[in-house]
This record gives structure tokens, C-alpha cells and sequence, in this order.
């Protein structure tokens, strides 16, 4: 699973890092000057520079100790009067240590928010901080205060909507803890105050209890951790209104349902488990026959019950006021408890061998007994599907009987199934109690709340699913700021010394390509009988080894060159994750169960409209088998789909930073935050915005939008001449903006008198 394993630093190799890090303009070492000077272990001292003669300084630290260093070690720092700026475009030194130091000048006094250029970064406070609520949203929807905020950014999200008539998103990325759900709440706060009134926005936000109880859980890293990546798409009427919302999850599957099965110690399953055990009224408990957590065997084999500050039989009452809400019905209710207490019996389900070559058959107990009548099955079919699998060999259907971890494995996978089905068909009434009417004419604000990039020591299928979504996400964000950015200076006839970026193309190739990328191989190796992970480490090493981004590693590991940084996978268990088998058998079984299990399974698991992935493996079971699709290629999908929508719309970036791995306020450990500032390019973004022109509007558009704060007549009337005018009117300098053919251009913070003054006439 994603959190059970301690993460490591990306390793940058040096060159690629100064590339990316150093600031390579020569620091004329002056004395007097503050410095950076790097201690032994790893965190920056300021020192002032003393004396220096050749290739060494003497710095003197702030504990009066004096120390001769290397000159080219030191890295300049800012003056004191730029401590605590709040846009680090405004640093006079852009370097790593200087970032690092003005982000914690904040984070120290609850300045969790600070802006790198277009993107605002935020530290986890791990602690309540006074910055929300409706005083708040009413300072920033006045504009009466200025410092970053998500608000600002929804703020902006909803006049550029507006504005420009275009759609808005806004993408949270970051590691597991570091924030992003939660800042995706308080996005989605403002969005509801500005957009509220027609009592839908009260919906959407109860969809948050509702996502978070079933899709969220406690890991090592984060005690509310979501398991799925989550779009959402907010509706607004013509007139601003709020009036719909879509909802779309995308799950790297294994990933997300083995924790139904399989935690590790400390750890807990999906919150709705412990909240119901905790939470359900009698009559609903001796229906459900329902045990206190404790006694079922996947909630406690990981020894942990509780979350400190938690009370799972609150929450409980919690999820089921939000169902209300978003109009699941009792009875369908009653149906999700019902289901989700068939998951907890399964896993109580125990084998005996029953003969001498090891083959295994339920036995007849509570666990049994529970299972078939809470999912409406005779206890004879349930046992049949859980201790044989039905093959075709050749033209002749036989029996296979199966060995213990065989029928494990099956009654394990039929939980996760289960519970992936019931996920899916939430997410989907949800989306019909929140569907935007017919008239659909307005306007959308999309909100991204997606897993960031990862690197561990060991990584394994699940890192590579979301690395590779990552890759895409960085792909987006690269588009956006850098490349569209030039290339419209370029159009426009701009002077535009052009700066270097990162451009991942190369990356997402080495995955996408068709026959040769990685997905398409470990597809293909899926289907192969007699495929195994060596054998796909071996293909992949046959015909990547030639692309820049792939190195084959020692046995059964490869290493891909990500824009964060190169990352080694270990391809155990990659095959079989990637086929994810649910046996026929266990589908037949579902499909004619006499609870609601069919209807979720009908729209989920059978009629999947994707292309299949055929092979003889998918054959095996005949028929509804074959049409089952790869992990892999599930998620590619579900991962185009989500791009596709984000296209075309104007994004805003949030990048959250978890400061510690404790969860604990007030902590702040430099070398975790520099190890995420360096995975989202944010220096880069920052020193690219600091050279370039962000701000452009044409010249038609300025003139009609600032022509009437002319306080003299202009002789032509002609929109660039206008626009000159105001430009001077304003004592915009020259080297503060650019006239292209076309469109002005401004640095940032330009635009900021004019609309002003603008809005003050107004
Ligand atoms: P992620 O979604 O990135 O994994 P979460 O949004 O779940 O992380 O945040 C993890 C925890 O950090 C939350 O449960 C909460 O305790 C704390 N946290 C995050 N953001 C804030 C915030 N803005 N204010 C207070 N606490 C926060
Ligand atoms: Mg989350």
C-alpha cells in the first residue's frame, strides 16, 4: 500500500539539480554580506561573510562561531528588509536556501499561504488556524485584504470565469498529508458562499462526509488519507448561481481496495468500517448481525481501531445526515450497510482442507452463514464459488478445485469487488442527486484533488500508476506556464530571451508509446499464460533500453527519468495487479445474488464500455471475462478523461507541503519541504514568471477596459494609441511592459493600479 513505506529522497543527480537549483549567476562575495552556508547536516545557517581571500571565506553564524568555508559553498541571501515576503517572485536571490528560510519566516507565524509567481504554495498548519470562515470570505470577496489565500485563488477562479467566459480549474497536488483534500474544501467553501443560494451548494458539501467515509483512511502518514484522486466539477448558472456539480474518482484499483483486505499495523481500512460498527442502531445492527470492529479479522489485523479526536459513531450519524441530503434513499441505504457488512464477513470466512492434495472448502459457520444471507445467495453456491474456479480447457469446461491461498485470494478479491462496486455506484447517485438540469448554458469550476508524485524506497505498480499521473498533471501545468507562455510572446513579435524548461514529452512517450511503452507492453505481457514479472522486466529492458528516460536495472527492476526525479520500480507483483482477476465464477455469483449487489454490479463490472484487453488469459473463464479490462488501461482512461476535461479550462495551481512526517504544528523540516519544492518545479515556475510578461490583454481589450480613466482627449482614437496613453498616464515603466502586434504584455503586478483605480470609479 502507498503509506506503508518510509519515503526517501528523490535522487537528483548533481548536474541535472544545479541545472535546475543553482543559481548561476556569480555571487560577487562582498564583506559584510549574509550568506547561506550549508551545515554538515543538511539544513542552511545564515552567516555573515567576515573576510575572504582566494577560494575561502570566513563567515561568522549566528551562534558567534566563526568558520572557514569554501567561497563557492556560500549561496547569497536576501536582505532582511524581503524576510517574509509573501510572493517569492519578489526575492532578490531566487536559491534554494533563500525559499526555503522565506517560507518558514511565514509558516512561524501561521502564514501558511505564499504565492510562487501563478501558484500558491501552502504548509500544513496541522493545527487550526484562524484564516477561514465567513469574516474571511467576506474580507477577500471585497478584496479588503491582499496576502495569499486559497479564497484569493477561487476568488480569481470565479471572475476569470466570469470575465472571460472560459472554465476554471483548480489543481491540488502534493504528497499524501500534505493538505490537499482539506484545501479543496475550503476552496469549495468559497466557491459556495460567492455561488450559494439555490441550496445545491449545501449538497455538494455534504459529499465531502460522504467521499471521506468511504474512500478515506487512516495511514501512517495521514490520519484522513483519501484513496482515490477526486475531481469536481462545479456548475454556475448564468447568473453566478451554484447550480449542479459531477463528481469524478480515478483509483489506481489495487491500490485502493487492497486496504478492504490487507492493512498494515497502525493502520486502519476505509473509515465507513469502523464508523458503522460504532455507529449503527440496534435494529440495524441485529439485521446486519453486526460485530463490534474488533472481532472481524480485516479490521483487526492491523491493530489500530481509533483515531485520536475521532468518534467513528458521530461520524456515522454524520454519513448518514449527508446521504439524506444528497437523496440516497433509506432503503438503498440500508442496502450500501448491508453490503458493507458482507465485506467485513468475508473476511471471516475460514478453510478446511478436505483432501490429501491440499484442497480447501468453506467451512460452515457464522462468516458463511452471514455473507450468503446479507448478499442473497444460498450458502451451497456461496461455498462453490469460493473453494472451485470453472476453466475451459480446450472445448471442455472442468472444475478446478483450489488450494487455500487460492480460495483466499478468490474470497478476497470478491470483497474488494464489492467494494469497488459500491464505491462506483455512490460516486454515481451522487452525480444524479447533483446533476445539473437540461438548461446547461453556464459555466464551470473544476477542482482537482489528486495524489502527487512518490518515491520510495521500494516502489511498486501502484507509484507507477500515479507517477505516471503525475507525469501527465506535470505535462499540463508545463503547457500552461512555460510553453504556451513563449510561444505566444513568439506570435506576438515579443523580444523573449527563451528560458529553458523541462518539457516531459520525452517521459510520457516512454509510457504511452504504441507497441513499444511501457503500458503497452505490460499489457501485453498481462495476457500472456505463461508471462511473469521477470519476463516483463526482461521485454521492457529488450526495447526501452534505447530511450533516455528508461534504464534497466539488476533482476527484475527498471528505473524511469521522471521530471521529479528517476525513480527505480521493482515489477514484482506487476502482472497479476495489472490483470486483477475476478473469476467468473464470483461475477456469476454477484450478478445472481437476490440483494442490490446485481444492479451495482450491472453497471460497473459487466457492461464495461472500454475496450477490452483480449488474451488467452481473459478467455479463460469464457465470455463476461474477456471483456474485462487491464488496471493499467483503466486508469489511462480514467486518467484521459480527466485531462480531457481539464483542457480547456484556465488552471490555477495550488501545490500543498507537508513540513514533517509527524503530523505535528509548528514543526518544520527543511529537507523534507526542499525534497517537494524540487518535485513541483516551483523554483522554476518562479523564475520563469519573474522573467517574463504574465499579464497580456489586447489592445482593444485595454483600451475599452481603462480608455475611460483618460483624463486628456488622444488624438486617434485607435486602440494601441489609447492604450499608449494610459500606460503613460499611469507611469507604467518602460521596462515593465512590452507592445507586441497584437496584445500588451506585463510583468506581474502592473495590471494592479489600473484595476484599482478602476474599480474605485466604477
Ligand atoms: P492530503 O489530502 O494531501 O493527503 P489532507 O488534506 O487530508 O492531506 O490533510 C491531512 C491533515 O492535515 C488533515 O487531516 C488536517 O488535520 C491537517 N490539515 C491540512 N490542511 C490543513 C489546514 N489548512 N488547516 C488545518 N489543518 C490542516
Ligand atoms: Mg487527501
Amino acid at each position: 500500500d502507498l503509506d506503508s513505506v518510509a519515503p526517501s529522497l528523490p535522487s537528483i543527480s548533481s548536474s541535472r539539480r544545479e541545472r535546475r537549483w543553482g543559481d548561476t549567476t556569480p555571487y560577487a562575495v562582498k564583506k559584510k554580506l549574509q550568506s547561506w552556508f550549508q551545515l554538515p547536516n543538511g539544513n542552511w545557517e545564515l552567516g555573515r561573510i567576515l573576510s575572504t581571500s582566494g577560494t575561502e571565506s570566513v563567515i561568522s553564524l549566528s551562534n558567534d562561531k566563526v568558520a572557514k568555508v569554501k567561497t563557492e559553498d556560500l549561496v547569497p541571501a536576501n536582505p532582511d528588509i524581503l524576510d517574509g515576503v509573501d510572493d517569492l517572485m519578489q526575492l532578490s536571490y531566487l536559491n534554494e536556501p533563500s525559499v526555503l528560510y522565506n517560507l518558514q519566516y511565514r509558516y512561524n507565524q501561521d502564514m501558511i499561504y505564499t504565492k510562487a509567481g501563478p501558484v500558491l504554495v501552502a504548509i500544513n498548519p496541522f493545527k487550526r488556524v484562524s484564516l477561514y470562515g465567513n469574516e474571511y470570505i467576506e474580507a477577500y470577496k471585497r478584496k479588503a485584504v491582499e496576502s495569499p489565500h486559497v479564497y484569493a485563488i477561487a476568488d480569481t477562479a470565479i471572475r476569470e470565469m466570469v470575465r472571460d467566459e472560459v472554465n476554471q480549474s483548480i489543481i491540488i497536488s502534493g504528497e499524501s498529508g500534505a493538505g490537499k483534500t482539506e484545501t479543496a474544501k475550503i476552496a469549495m467553501q468559497y466557491l459556495a458562499a460567492l455561488g450559494g443560494g439555490s441550496g445545491i451548494e449545501h449538497e455538494i458539501l455534504k459529499t465531502n462526509p460522504i467521499l471521506e467515509a468511504f474512500g478515506n483512511a487512516k495511514t501512517l502518514r495521514n490520519d484522513n488519507s483519501s484513496r482515490f484522486g477526486k475531481l469536481i466539477e462545479i456548475h454556475f448558472s448564468e447568473t453566478g448561481k451554484i447550480s449542479g456539480a459531477n463528481i469524478q474518482t480515478c483509483k489506481s484499483a489495487r491500490t485502493a481496495e487492497s486496504r478492504v483486505v490487507q492493512c498494515t499495523e497502525g493502520e486502519r481500512s476505509y473509515h465507513i468500517f469502523y464508523q458503522l460498527c460504532a455507529g449503527a442502531p440496534p435494529a440495524l445492527r441485529e439485521m446486519l448481525n453486526l460485530k463490534s470492529a474488533d472481532e472481524y479479522k480485516y479490521l483487526n489485523q492491523s491493530n489500530c481501531y481509533s483515531i485520536t479526536g475521532v468518534n467513528d459513531a458521530e461520524e456515522f450519524c454524520v454519513v448518514k445526515e449527508a446521504l439524506d441530503v444528497v437523496h440516497i434513499n433509506k432503503e438503498d441505504q440500508h442496502s450500501v450497510f448491508a453490503m458493507l457488512a458482507a465485506v467485513l464477513w468475508l473476511g471471516n470466512i475460514s478453510f478446511i482442507v478436505i483432501d490429501n492434495e491440499n484442497h480447501v472448502e468453506a467451512v460452515e459457520d457464522e462468516g458463511l452463514f452471514n455473507v450468503a444471507k446479507l448478499i442473497g445467495c444460498g450458502m451451497d453456491e456461496l461455498k462453490l464459488a469460493l473453494s472451485t474456479r470453472k476453466m475451459r480447457v480446450g472445448n471442455d469446461n472442468i472444475v478446478q478445485k483450489l488450494t487455500l491461498t487460492q480460495a483466499i485470494d478468490t474470497r478476497d478479491a470478491l470483497a474488494k469487488s464489492i467494494y469497488a462496486c459500491l464505491f462506483e455506484w455512490l460516486v454515481e447517485q451522487i452525480n444524479k442527486s447533483l446533476a445539473v438540469g437540461k438548461r446547461r448554458t453556464g459555466r464551470s469550476i473544476s477542482i482537482l484533488d489528486i495524489y502527487g508524485f512518490e518515491s520510495f524506497d521500494r516502489n511498486s505498480f501502484e507509484q507507477f500508476c500515479i507517477n505516471y499521473a503525475n507525469e501527465r498533471l506535470q505535462q499540463h501545468f508545463n503547457r500552461h506556464l512555460f510553453k504556451l507562455e513563449q510561444e505566444e510572446y513568439i506570435q506576438d513579435g515579443i523580444d523573449w530571451t527563451k528560458v529553458d524548461f523541462e518539457d516531459n514529452q520525452d517521459c510520457l512517450s516512454l509510457f504511452e508509446k504504441r507497441p513499444l511503452g511501457l503500458l503497452s507492453l505490460l499489457d501485453e505481457e498481462s495476457t500472456f499464460p505463461n508471462g511473469t514479472d521477470l519476463t516483463f522486466a526482461n521485454k521492457l529492458k529488450q526495447h526501452l533500453s534505447a530511450n533516455s528516460c528508461f534504464r534497466g536495472e539488476r533482476d527484475k527492476a527498471f528505473a524511469v527519468s521522471h521530471y521529479a526525479g528517476e525513480v527505480t520500480y521493482d515489477t514484482t507483483g506487476f502482472l497479476e495487479k495489472n490483470r486483477d482477476l475476478l473469476h467468473l465464477d464470483s461475477i456469476q455469483l454477484l450478478s445472481s445474488c437476490s440483494c442490490h449487489l446485481p444492479q451495482i454490479f450491472a453497471s460497473s463490472m459487466l457492461n464495461r464500455p472500454e475496450k477490452p484487453l483480449v488474451g488467452p488469459l481473459y478467455k479463460l473463464g469464457g465470455g463476461v471475462d474477456s471483456q474485462k479490462m487491464s488496471v493499467a488501461t483503466k486508469f489511462k482512461g480514467q486518467l484521459f478523461l480527466l485531462m480531457k476535461r481539464l483542457e480547456n479550462t484556465t488552471p490555477h495551481f495550488i501545490r500543498c507541503i507537508k513540513p514533517n512526517n509527524l503530523q505535528s504544528p509548528g514543526l518544520y523540516e527543511q529537507g523534507l519541504v526542499l525534497q517537494q519544492l524540487r518535485c513541483c518545479g516551483v523554483l522554476e515556475v518562479v523564475r520563469i514568471s519573474r522573467s517574463g510578461f504574465p499579464t497580456r490583454m489586447s489592445h482593444q481589450k485595454f483600451a475599452r477596459r481603462y480608455g475611460f480613466l483618460l483624463l486628456e482627449n488622444v488624438a486617434s482614437q485607435d486602440p494601441l494609441s489609447v492604450s499608449v496613453a494610459i500606460l503613460h498616464q499611469f507611469n507604467i515603466l518602460p521596462e515593465m511592459y512590452q507592445v507586441g502586434c497584437t496584445k500588451l504584455f506585463f510583468r506581474t503586478g502592473q495590471i494592479g493600479v489600473l484595476e484599482d483605480t478602476r474599480n474605485r470609479t466604477l
